[in-house]
C-alpha cells in the first residue's frame, strides 16, 4: 500500500450549532472516503463542523501528526468559507500530498492552485473512481480528471465520464464519528436521528439558472438512477430514523418512485423520509397515497416564481395556473 492513513477532512466549521448546515452528512466526501476503502492502511474521516476539539488549525496540525497521517482529501463544496479554508490549506503539513476535490474545487482550479501552493492535486467533478487511481500511485498524467501541479506547471488532464451509479458503493456510515440529528432552528425534534441519501444523480430537466444539474466543467450529468434493490437495501441499513433523500427530484421516474415506496411498505421500514420533488408529482395520485404510506412527511419543491414570466424564462416548464391546480391536489 502507498498510504498508511487517509484523512478525509470536510474542512467547515459552524459557529453556531443551530445551523443547518449541521444537519447534513457530508455526503460527497462519504462516498469518496468509501470508495477509498482497502487502498490505505487506515482511512479516517473528520467532519470538522461535528469536532470542536479540532476546529482550530493547532489541534488539527496536532491530529494530522500524532495519527501519521500521509496523505490528506479535502471537499470544498461551497463559496462559504472559502477564504477561511484556503488559509487552513495553507496551513496543512509539509511533505504530505494535499488533494482537494467537490463542487467549488472543480470550478476553482486555477484560484485554488494560485492560493493554495500545498494543493498537489484537484480531482474534478465526482472522484470515487479518480481517489482509488491516486491512491495506488498511478502516474499523475494517467489519472483523469485531476488538475495537479508538476514544478512550477499546472497540467489539467481530460475530464472523466461519469461512472455507472450502480458501481459504487453507498457511504460507510461505519465511518463517521458522529451522528446527525435533525434540529430546526436550535430545536431537537424530539432527539430524532437523521441521514440522507442519493438514489439518482443528475436531472432530465435543464432549468436554465440551474447549477446542479451541470457540473462546473458544463458537463450536463444525464439523470442515472441507481437500482431500486440498491436504494432499498441502503435504507435497510441506516439507523436514523429521517431519511432525506438527495436527489435532485426523487420522482423524476414516477415509476421507480412508485417501486421505492412500494418495497419500504413491503418491508415495513419505519421511517420518516423527506424528498425533493417538483410539482409535477401531483399527476400521480397512486404515487402519493403510497408515499404517505410508505412514511414520507415533507416534501421539498422548487417554485422559483409566482410569475409567468419568470417562470418561462428560467424554462421551469410550468406556469402559475399549474402550481395552483398542482398544489390543490398536494395539500390534500
Ligand atoms: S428540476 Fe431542479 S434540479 Fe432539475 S434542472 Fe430544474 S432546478 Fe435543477
Amino acid at each position: 500500500m502507498n498510504y498508511n492513513h487517509a484523512l478525509f477532512l470536510n474542512p467547515y466549521i459552524e459557529s453556531s450549532a443551530t445551523s443547518t448546515m449541521m444537519l447534513f452528512p457530508p455526503t460527497g466526501l462519504e462516498y469518496v472516503a468509501t470508495s477509498a476503502e482497502g487502498l490505505a492502511g487506515k482511512i479516517t474521516l473528520l467532519d470538522l463542523r461535528q469536532e470542536k476539539e479540532l476546529s482550530e488549525p493547532d489541534k488539527l496540525l496536532a491530529f494530522i501528526n500524532s495519527n501519521k497521517v500521509d496523505i490528506i482529501c479535502v471537499s470544498i463544496g461551497w463559496d462559504r468559507q472559502f477564504e477561511e479554508i484556503c488559509q487552513l490549506l495553507n496551513r496543512m503539513p509539509e511533505g504530505i500530498p494535499l488533494v482537494v476535490g467537490g463542487y467549488k474545487a472543480t470550478e476553482k482550479v486555477n484560484e485554488l492552485f494560485n492560493l493554495c501552493p500545498k494543493i498537489k492535486i484537484i480531482v474534478r467533478g465526482e472522484g470515487e473512481e479518480t481517489i482509488r487511481e491516486i491512491l495506488k500511485g498511478l502516474p499523475l498524467e494517467n489519472i483523469l480528471g485531476i488538475s495537479y501541479r508538476q514544478g512550477a506547471e499546472i497540467r489539467h488532464n481530460p475530464n472523466r465520464p461519469f461512472p455507472d451509479v450502480d458501481s459504487l458503493a453507498c457511504p460507510d456510515r461505519s465511518l463517521r464519528r458522529n451522528e446527525y440529528t435533525l434540529e430546526l432552528n436550535g430545536i431537537d425534534v424530539a432527539n430524532l436521528s437523521f441521514d440522507s441519501i442519493l438514489s439518482a444523480r443528475g436531472c432530465p430537466f435543464d432549468c436554465k439558472f440551474c447549477t446542479f444539474s451541470l457540473n462546473p466543467l458544463g458537463q450536463k450529468r444525464n439523470y442515472a438512477a441507481r437500482s431500486v434493490d440498491s436504494v432499498i437495501n441502503e435504507i435497510k441499513s441506516i439507523k436514523a430514523k429521517v431519511i432525506l433523500f438527495s436527489d435532485d427530484n426523487l420522482f423524476a421516474n414516477p415509476k421507480r418512485a412508485e417501486e421505492i415506496c412500494d418495497l419500504i411498505i413491503k418491508y415495513k421500514i419505519k421511517k420518516r423520509f423527506i424528498a425533493q420533488a417538483r410539482i409535477e408529482i401531483a399527476k400521480y395520485p397512486t404515487l402519493l397515497e403510497k408515499m404517505v404510506k410508505a412514511g414520507f412527511k415533507a416534501l421539498l419543491i422548487g417554485i422559483e416564481s409566482p410569475h409567468d414570466w419568470i417562470l418561462e424564462q428560467l424554462n421551469k416548464g410550468f406556469n402559475q395556473e399549474t402550481i395552483r391546480k398542482s398544489f390543490a391536489v398536494l395539500t390534500k
